[in-house]
Formats: C-alpha cells, structure tokens, sequence
C-alpha cells in the first residue's frame, strides 16, 4: 500500500498523494549551452522522462533558463549548490522547481529562507536535497568519537565488532540525515512554505533505504527517490533496482530517478522496468524473454534484444514475449499480448492468446514486430515496424543446428 503523502505541484506535474510515480532524469550538458541542453532534453521526453533537471553551478546557467524552458515541454527543475543568487535568478527566469540542499548553502537559514520567500511568491515547489556525503563532512567529528576499539580494566583491548559498528555508523547517519531534513522543513513551514519534495540520498543502498524508511515514519512530504553515484549501466542499475524496488515494494517513494554514469536516456528505460516490475506503472513495453538453454532451438538471444531495441521508444503498455522452445514457450507467448514461441526451424507467433501464424527463422523479427506494430498507435506502429517492412540481412550467425545459419537484420 503507497504511503499517503502530500500533493505537490512541478509545473503540470503532480508528484505525491495519488498521483502516479513520476520519472525524473539530469542533463550532461552545460546548462549555458542552450542548443545542447535542449536537445538533451528532447531525447529524454522521448524516452518517456516527466521531469528534468539542470545543473546551475553559475549564473550564466541561471540565465540560460528562460530560453531553455520555451523549448521544451516538462517541468525544469534547476539543481543550486552554495550561491542563493543563482536559486533566485531561477526563479526569476521562470523554473517550475529549486533543488536546495541548505546545508551547503551560503550563509544558511537565511539564504534559503529567501529562496523559499521568492519560491512562495512564484508558486514553485523545492526539492529539500540531503546526501549522506555532506552530512559525513559536517559530523566528522561526533563520528570520530564513536568508539571502536577499548581497553579494558584488566588491560584486555577489547574491538567493536566491525559489523555491529558499521550499523550503528548507518544509524547513526540516518538519524543525523532525517533530522537534518526536518529541521530545513521546520525553517520553511516558519515561512508558511509547504511545496516541498525531499530527498535523503546516499551511494550506499543500505542507507539510503534506512534513511528514507526513517522519513517516512516521521513526516508526510513526498519523496524523491534515488541512489546517488550509483554507477555505470550494469551496477548503477541493480543498486537503483534494489534500493528504490525495496522502497517502493513498501510504499514509500513518489517520484524517481535512476543515476548512471551513462547518457540520461539511458536511465529512463531501466526507471520504468522498475516501475513496471513493481506494477506501479504500466507505460511502455513488458518484455518477456527466456535465457534460452540446451533445448534452445531458435537464437532466442538474438532475437530477444533486436525486438527489445526496436521497442525502446513505444509507450503504450504491451506485453510482448520471444521465448526458445516448447517447454515455456507457447504458455508465455498465450499470456502475452505478441509472443513468439520457438520450435524446430520455426516459430509460432501469436496475437492475443490466439496462433497468428508459423514462420521460418529467418521472418522471427518481421512477424514479431509487425503483429506489435498492429496494436499501436499509428505515430508508434511507424517507429517499430515502417513501411516497407524491415528487412534487411547484415550478416549470418549460427544457431543450436548445426549448419543452420540465421539472418541478422539490420534496423
Ligand atoms: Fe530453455 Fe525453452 Fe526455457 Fe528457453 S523456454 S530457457 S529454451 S527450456
């Protein structure tokens, strides 16, 4: 059951209460860079992203904003560090929301007490933003003081063990993270200010998921969910899978982004598989492909990833399935909305829990994408399968049967 939380508005995006869980990413380009910047951007609403965020670390960023924002069609969200000017000159070119984290703010309470005074005037949200990184730096010293190693009375040297130290470390961490969060809320609601998101991010998924667990308990604001320097593709993607999934299995999460030391874009498929493996969005394809084994009698891994890349840009929820043999395959394939299960040589292809058709292996794609195409909208069918079919023999590769060679085809 999701967490009740407060509804807070980002431009024309709602984020908490009922509202569904919203994708979020961060362009790689300089900000100032309007040309770059918005076609950034527009790749990422393409991938389906609601909510983009822009690094404003001068005020030539700042002032970039304006044009950026009439060029695209999400909320903007602009990320300060240290300087309140370059939060105010946001606001002032129109950004739909600041993401502060105070503690490193300039002079404090009393910066972002003015950035939350020009947020309220504009009607903007504010996204409160605590990483366990800055707050390891502020505590250095109470940390230091956390004894793990004692000499005893009788001149034993008695160690901590390290396991039990490294909990307490984190909840000790998490307590600190939370209760700094709630005491930068307090400074706002004093203001009468309560269009906040926050978020309370860590590299470590273990304290993250306790830190936001902790929130959850203790106040009402949505949240913003993320594994901060997750890493590349592979690894930063199973820590955001495992962290936010733990998460939001729980309820708690209203918003989400997936860091990965890769192009933005790439984050937004692996944030809605997330999603969609926890039924909480349904936008986009779910993909069923089996990892083919001895019995495998089609290339069911060639197959499976050129279907998969040919649908990366379809949005309407479709369940398709490539499957290797007989033993899953016609089962999965029925259950799916296009399926392909392979057999000797061929494949059936069905359509709705119906057999379409058998075709040889060297029309597995064709028919997969075009029976996919035949249930999408005009503007997406003619991205996945355009006129003329598509056709097109690159190369061979071998399949189980000895001899039997597979066309690859290009797209
Ligand atoms: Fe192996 Fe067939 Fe299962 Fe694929 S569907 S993993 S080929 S048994």
């Amino acid at each position: 059951m999701r967490r009740k939380t407060r509804q807070v508005r980002v431009g024309n995006v709602l984020i908490g209460g009922d509202a569904p869980i919203a994708v979020q990413s961060m362009t790689t380009t300089y900000t100032r860079d309007v040309e770059a910047t918005v076609a950034q951007i527009l790749r990422l609403e393409e991938a389906g992203c609601e909510i983009v965020r822009v690094a404003v670390p001068e005020m030539e960023d700042a002032l970039a904003i304006s044009e950026i924002k009439r060029c695209i069609h999400i909320p903007l969200v602009a990320d300060i560090h240290y300087n309140p000017a370059l939060a105010l000159e946001a606001i002032r070119q129109g950004i739909d929301k600041v993401r502060i984290n105070p503690g490193n703010l300039l002079n404090g309470r009393k910066s972002l007490e003015e950035i939350v005074k020009a947020a309220k005037e504009r009607g903007i949200a504010m996204r409160i933003g605590v990483n366990s990184g800055s707050i390891d730096a502020l505590d250095k010293a109470a940390q230091m003081q956390r004894i793990q190693v004692r000499l005893r009375d009788d001149g034993v040297l008695e160690r901590t063990d390290p396991a039990e130290a490294r909990r307490r470390e984190r909840e000790y961490l998490v307590e600190r993270m939370v209760g700094r969060a709630l005491e930068y809320i307090g400074w706002c609601e004093e203001l009468d200010y309560h269009d906040i998101v926050v978020s309370l991010k860590s590299s470590s998924v273990l304290t993250a998921i306790a830190a936001y667990r902790l929130f959850s308990q203790k106040s009402d604001y949505p949240l913003h969910l993320g594994i901060t320097e997750a890493g590349t593709l592979v690894s930063g993607s199973v820590k955001s899978g495992v962290g936010l999934g733990i998460l939001l299995a729980e309820g708690i999460g209203d918003t989400i982004r997936v860091s990965l030391s890769a192009e933005p874009e790439e984050e937004i498929p692996v944030a809605y598989e997330i999603l969609r493996a926890l039924e909480l969005r349904n936008r986009g394809v779910t993909f069923v492909s089996c990892p083919s084994c001895g019995r495998v009698e089609i290339d069911v891994i060639q197959v499976a990833n050129e279907v998969e890349k040919r649908l990366t840009k379809v949005q309407t929820p479709i369940h398709v399935a490539v499957m290797g043999c007989v033993v899953n395959g016609p089962g999965e394939s029925r259950d799916a909305d296009v399926g392909l299960a392979g057999g000797k040589g061929k494949g059936v292809i069905f359509r709705k829990g119906q057999v379409v058709k058998t075709v040889p292996e060297d029309q597995f794609l064709d028919a997969v994408l075009k029976e996919v195409a035949s249930l999408l909208p005009p503007h997406e069918a003619k991205l996945v399968y355009p006129e003329g079919g598509i056709q097109e023999v690159v190369g061979t590769h071998r399949t189980r049967d000895e001899g039997m060679n597979l066309p690859i085809l290009k797209h």
